[in-house]
């Protein structure tokens, strides 16, 4: 029977299990935390089974791979705070539990430590998910109470994609509803492949939540594409984007739904590229770092050049295949994207399509996404 992609390591990891044990000690986690500890439990960070320990961190931040060899560029680690960590010990069962009392999972701890080494620049200097390398950290394998992603975990979306009758996926993870630069690069693909599988991500997007965004790009897609071919996962989800590191991640998490192609474009590296560009420095960074893992991760990734609008051309492009010069392109970039939203501006249609675009005003205006 026909297939998509095997997931990294060739199994999809599933963490969701019972326990007898009795915690030794309980810690409530916060919301990020449960939504890696979801992604670990439903294998979208397969091979991972649970937290690093100190020498899968040093691997993985030095090195950008696993101990058993495998590349993996981000390091996924369960911060804990000091007093307790230190009455922890190797082998104990911890708790964990949501900030409302109800259990979430069980760590078996097999590592309490503070990472002694930095993190490179390539992680960025702000991210929630990664606090100083100085924190203490508690590595080991966990076993997950319920589905916290339920009907968004790979399994199901693989099971979806195969009942359509898709072997070949592409997938791209990203933060904005679905501009039409995005909306450019998925035309492209699904001219050739199956299907497309867009992964939403946490993070600032013009201080719209997660349920705006997955919503907007739903309305594009209802109105632009044909039914069953993109779907989006939109559980909240910890930055995939914004720093070298992070888009290599994703290409991890995307292989594990079962796509092939991963999509980029430069914003992915947190880079608004110049029309006429590829993109800037993190973006070749990116390129030259993605040959590593396109070989173990089976992959084949498209880094897209920056698209815009022009009017010689009459259409979105690239400098790929565009010969006009600059004045016939309209720029466009997210900073003045999102003055324009503020403002209560209806972006230029160039760029957002009008449902988008309505939408997304009628919720910066009332809060209720009713349009406007
Ligand atoms: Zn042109």
């Amino acid at each position: 029977m026909a297939e998509l992609l095997p997931p990294y390591g060739g199994t999809l990891v599933s963490l969701y299990d019972d326990w007898e044990e009795e915690p030794a000690h309980v810690m409530p986690v916060g919301e990020n935390t449960i939504q890696i500890i979801g992604a670990l439990a439903s294998g979208a960070l397969s091979p991972l089974k649970g937290f690093m320990d100190r020498e899968t961190c040093r691997s993985v931040v030095e090195e950008m791979r696993l101990p058993g060899g495998l590349p993996f560029p981000y390091p996924i680690l369960l911060p804990a705070p000091p007093f307790f960590a230190r009455r922890l010990r190797p082998g104990e069962p911890v708790g964990l539990q949501d900030t409302q009392g109800n259990p979430v999972a069980l760590l078996q701890v097999d590592d309490v430590f503070a990472f002694d080494g930095r993190w490179d620049p390539l992680l960025g200097s702000e991210d929630i998910f990664l606090p100083a390398p100085s924190h203490m950290f508690l590595g080991g394998t966990l076993k997950v109470a319920r589905r916290l992603w339920a009907g968004d975990e790979p399994a199901s979306m693989r099971e979806l994609f195969l009942r359509r009758g898709a072997r070949k996926l592409a997938g791209k993870a990203l933060r904005d509803p679905l501009f039409r630069d995005t909306e450019y690069l998925l035309r492209l693909v699904l001219e050739e492949e199956d299907g497309v599988l867009l992964l939403l991500y946490d993070d600032d997007s013009f201080g719209l939540p997660n349920r705006v965004r997955a919503e907007g790009m739903r309305r594009v897609l209802q109105s632009y594409f044909p039914p069953r071919r993109v779907e989006v996962v939109g559980k909240p989800w910890w930055p995939l984007g914004g720093h070298v590191r992070k888009a290599l991640l994703s290409a991890v998490v995307l292989k594990n739904y079962g796509c092939q192609r991963i999509l980029y474009l430069p914003d992915d590296v947190g880079e608004d590229g110049v029309p006429g560009g590829k993109g800037g420095k993190a973006y070749r960074l990116l390129e030259s770092w993605l040959p590593h893992f396109t070989r173990p991760l089976e992959v084949d990734p498209f880094l897209s050049w920056q698209v815009y609008f022009c009017d010689g051309c009459g259409q979105l492009t690239t400098s790929r295949t565009c010969p006009h010069g600059p004045l016939e392109k309209v720029m466009m970039n997210r900073e003045r994207l999102g003055r324009l939203l503020q403002a209560g501006v209806t972006p230029p249609p160039q760029y957002v399509r009008p449902e988008l675009a309505r939408y997304l005003l009628g919720w910066t205006r009332g809060g209720t996404g009713k349009g406007g």
